[in-house]
């Protein structure tokens, strides 16, 4: 099994680590739903994706902060227009917008948050389940990050909501994988050098941090046969020895 053929949807697919992971799985012969927020930035990385004719892959512009079911419905019509299945979903679209005490976040902004880093993900696996499950070895890749293991001061509704969804990615993985052929991931690409690091830590030096085509590997093994029969769901770049 490799990702050649697979139809997966990668939210936040126009930048950092969705764009790279999306770049490198596009050239492995997967057909992609890229989607994002920034219609520019989406399409430049559609541009990008190698070698395939035009309609191969697909991009969704949406505002996750907006999503709601009906949104997500829209969601799954396009899907099964353009390729009529799904066989999985990497959740990997996040945001951080600032680093702040709780005390001064504005009520606003921790709702803008959770709906993109939590609801928006519950939204859209719960519908897609509906197409995932159908096929053999479905995959819902959920991102997780340190501050879902290690509380910290100023990461605000961003550590929250990397708390949550821990918790849904749990419940999802008890409530299907021991009657579905499917698996339900949550992976901590660790300190990556994206546009999100700068804003936690503006002053460091990239060059410190793993390239992120580092991360390429351990997405594909998320797709991968050797996969299929591990006890682990919670995972950290750490664990796969790169
Ligand atoms: P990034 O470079 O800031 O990219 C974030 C992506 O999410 C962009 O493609 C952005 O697309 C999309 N996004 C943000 N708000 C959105 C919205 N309202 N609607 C639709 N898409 C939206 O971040 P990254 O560092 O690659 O992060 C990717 C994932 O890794 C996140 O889940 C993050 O929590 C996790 N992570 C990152 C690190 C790290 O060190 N970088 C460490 C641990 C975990 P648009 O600009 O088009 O909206």
């Amino acid at each position: 099994m490799s990702v050649k053929d697979k139809i997966i949807l990668i939210t936040g697919a126009s930048d950092g680590i969705g764009k790279t992971v999306a770049l490198d799985l596009a050239k492995k012969g997967a057909k992609l739903i890229l989607l994002g927020s920034n219609g520019t930035k989406l399409n430049a990385v559609y541009g990008q994706l190698s070698g395939v004719e035009k309609d191969y892959h697909l991009s969704l512009e949406c505002d996750l902060s907006l999503l709601n079911d009906q949104s997500a419905i829209e969601i799954e019509a396009a899907i099964l227009e353009h390729y009529g299945r799904l066989d999985g979903i990497i959740h990997n679209a996040a945001t951080l917008k600032k680093m702040t005490p709780l005390i001064d976040l504005e009520t606003n902004l921790w709702e803008k948050i959770l709906k993109v880093n939590l609801t928006s993900q519950f939204i859209i696996t719960k519908t897609l389940l509906n197409l995932i499950l159908k096929e053999e070895n479905g995959r819902v890749i959920f991102t997780s990050s340190n501050v879902a293991i290690q509380p910290k001061a100023f990461w605000g509704a961003y550590a929250v909501s990397k708390y949550a969804v821990k918790g849904m990615a749990e419940l999802f993985r008890q409530e299907l994988e021991n009657i579905h052929q499917i698996k339900i991931f949550n992976f901590d690409p660790g300190p990556s050098p994206t546009s999100m690091r700068e804003i936690a830590y503006p002053n460091e030096d990239k060059e410190t941090l793993k390239s992120l085509e580092k991360l390429i590997p351990c997405y594909e093994w998320f797709f991968s046969e050797a996969s299929n029969n591990t006890n682990q769901h919670y995972f950290k770049f750490s664990d796969f020895k790169i």
